[in-house]
């Protein structure tokens, strides 16, 4: 609560007196009261220009306007019940008032909106330092030193791949798709389990997606349904251009088997690490071990330049070329000269500078992540209804997101339920990643699963991704979990087993 005494006019003061007072005061909005110091009505600036061109007067008295009944609460609403009724109403600003009606405050929705988020943006201590040499030496766009440092950076980070940075994840897994000359007619088999983004690339090139199931050991692609998948289009003649498989929530997918099944069929592999840089696969980064492998530096990723992403290949002729595309595939001539289809993909100089900064804190923010985790099975683990996504020995997690899921034969709870019971604490935790063979876009297209019930169909009944942000608060996750457990306690549960 702030002091509001300096917002409070009287009922019979003028425009001109209210629009000064607006003027001086850091508030956007007045408090109307009458003789009685009872609130009557809010002014927001809004209000009070409408109310001059309605009138063509300043003089004018505030109490010859219409009343209208401001949105108030009582000094005993919880911030949860102000920032519903502020969703609900579309305002910022809420006067608190007495048992008689006078105001005795404001909720500030900037104040209360403590929304615990899923996975925040988390600035280390030298982006500033970057976008400010990129500012200095007026270095903004295109291209530039903070660019080339960068992708030397990531090179040097995951062990001496060659680099292109670009403007999203997204637009490096389609240069990886344009770099195998995928195009009309051909078919590219992906991982169902995904974002949306993963597989988006492909349409861009006119082929087909071919949906492949996830296993229970990573919950990424089965290699034994990607090999029989293999099998069928084998069998006539129309083996796919290229596997992309996915390394989701951090978690490494099996990519010695799947590395196996595919070099047996002669398909290259791009590993979709959007999610997983700084993820070890059996020692080795997740996105080094295919023929290309993108990183996301989106802005809910573990590490964020607001917007952008890398494509990364062993391949250096590959990745010049990728370079030349995301520039729009300008020819070597004095003048512009075009032989192919480019883009204008390249990640700019600033936001450059931002990942260079966070490339610095990326081990940090994998190990705070990782507790994060680690915390939520600990002192959840007495919960015998839920399961944590799994943790491979051999493999070493980013743990991007805390991922759990419900066993449904043990409980009443759904991922709905919990997911609503969280929000309306002011948390937010989502469902998984919904299966790309089930979205309407891919409804003609095919998927391969094993046996009679697809794997990833059960975890997005069941999935629930947690708060899992690495600037979370302990206080902030003691909370969380709190809640979590009260979700689970409150809705007899335990009848069910
Ligand atoms: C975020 C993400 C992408 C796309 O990255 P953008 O930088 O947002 O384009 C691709 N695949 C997966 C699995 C992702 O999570």
């Amino acid at each position: 609560m702030s002091d509001i005494r300096e917002i409070i006019v009287p009922l019979d003061c003028s425009l001109l007196d209210a629009l000064n007072v607006l003027n001086s005061s850091e508030y956007l909005i007045l408090l109307a009261v009458d003789q009685k110091g009872v609130l009557v009505r809010t002014i927001t600036d809004g209000d009070v220009r409408r109310l001059i061109l309605e009138r063509k007067d300043v003089n004018v008295r505030i109490d010859e306007f219409s009343v209208q009944n401001p949105v108030v609460v009582s000094t005993s609403a919880t911030d949860a019940d102000v920032l519903k009724l502020m969703r609900l109403n579309e305002i910022n600003l809420i006067p608190i008032i007495d048992a008689s009606g006078r105001p005795v405050g404001i909720h500030m929705k900037a104040n209360i909106d403590k929304t615990i988020l899923l996975s925040a943006p988390h600035m280390g201590d030298h982006e500033q330092h970057y976008v400010r040499e990129a500012f200095d030496s007026n270095w903004i766009a295109p291209i530039g030193p903070n660019v080339d440092a960068f992708e030397k950076e990531i090179s040097d980070y995951v062990g001496g791949s060659h680099v292109a940075v670009v403007n999203s994840g997204t637009a490096a897994i389609h240069l990886a798709l344009r770099l195998l000359n995928i195009s009309h007619g051909d078919f590219v088999f992906c991982q169902s389990f995904t974002f949306i983004a993963s597989v988006n690339p492909v349409l861009y090139q006119c082929a087909t997606p071919v949906f492949i199931d996830s296993e229970h050991s990573t919950w990424n692609m089965c290699p034994l349904a990607l090999e029989s998948a293999l099998e069928v289009h084998q069998a006539t003649n129309n083996l796919p251009k290229a596997i992309i498989v996915v390394h989701l929530y951090g978690n490494s997918a099996r990519m010695k088997e799947i590395l196996n099944v595919a070099n047996a069929y002669g398909v290259p592999v791009i590993e979709d690490a959007a999610e997983s840089i700084g993820s070890f696969y059996q020692g080795k980064h997740t996105g080094t071990m295919g023929k290309f492998g993108i990183f996301s530096f989106n802005g809910n990723k573990i590490i964020t330049t607001s917007g952008g992403g890398a494509l990364i290949s062993h391949d250096k002729d590959m990745i010049n070329k990728a370079r030349f595309l995301s520039t729009q595939a300008k020819d070597q001539a004095p003048h512009y000269e075009h032989s192919e289809v480019g883009y204008n993909y390249r990640m700019s100089n600033v936001l450059a500078g931002i990942g260079r900064g966070q490339l610095e804190v990326l081990d940090q923010r994998v190990r705070t992540r990782r507790a994060v985790l680690q915390k939520y099975k600990d002192k959840l683990s007495h919960i015998t209804h839920i399961s944590w996504m799994p943790d491979v020995a051999d493999d070493y997690s980013n743990c991007w997101l805390s991922v759990l899921s419900i066993d449904p034969k043990k409980t009443n709870v759904t991922p709905k339920i919990l997911i609503q019971a969280l929000f309306d604490q002011q948390i937010e935790a989502r469902h998984v990643w919904k299966p790309m063979h089930q979205q309407k876009l891919f409804a003609n297209n095919d998927y391969y699963f094993l046996k009679d019930k697809s794997f990833c169909d059960y975890l997005f009944e069941t999935g629930v991704c947690l708060p899992s942000s690495s600037s979370i608060t302990i206080s902030q996750q003691d909370f969380v979990i709190e809640s979590i457990i009260k979700v689970f306690t409150g809705n007899n549960s335990e009848n069910m087993d």
